[in-house]
């Protein structure tokens, strides 16, 4: 897959980084380090335990964010069409609806995955659970619930109950 570049540092590009378990492919970049996963790549995060430790280390936690943490949508680094935020329990991941894919800045797919260490879930549960904590801070429906809803559909294959 070609290069792309980071949504948050632009002219950074992303590494790709291989992982031999699960045989992903997914895109960092070295400045933020954020993730970048593409439709159905998440899923497959989940399953391997080894890239899970390679991309959210414990220890030292002294990492520089170089992040922005700004309201304004991001650009899809694939489809460069603005991409969504919705909110799902606390954290404001950046979703594209026009190729599902998303974008976890530095830190934040260490927090969804120390909950779903800390309740003893699988990937899985850990997302449909963040999912509906989302919706119920949500107070009207549209956008973001449509948002939501895809994004758990098309990433884990079920449908939210
Ligand atoms: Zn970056
Ligand atoms: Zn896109």
């Amino acid at each position: 897959m070609e290069k792309i570049s980071c949504p948050v540092c632009r002219g950074t590009q992303l590494d790709l980084l291989k992982d031999r378990q699960s045989g992903l492919e997914v895109d960092t970049c070295p400045n933020c380090l954020g993730v970048w996963f593409d439709a159905a790549e998440l899923k497959q995060f989940y399953s391997s335990p080894d890239l899970q430790k390679r991309l959210t280390p414990t220890g030292g936690g002294s990492v520089h964010h170089t992040y922005e943490i700004s309201s304004k949508a991001r650009a899809c680094p694939r489809c460069r069409k603005a991409m969504d935020r919705p909110h799902v329990g606390g954290i404001a991941l950046d979703v594209c609806r026009n190729c599902r894919g998303v974008w976890f800045d530095h830190g934040e797919l260490r927090k969804i995955t120390e909950i779903h260490k800390s309740r003893g879930l699988k990937g899985d549960e850990v997302v449909t659970e963040q999912v509906r904590e989302g919706m119920r801070g949500e107070s009207k429906g549209g956008g973001t619930l449509e948002v939501l809803s895809w994004f758990l559909n098309s990433f884990l294959g079920s449908k939210i109950r």
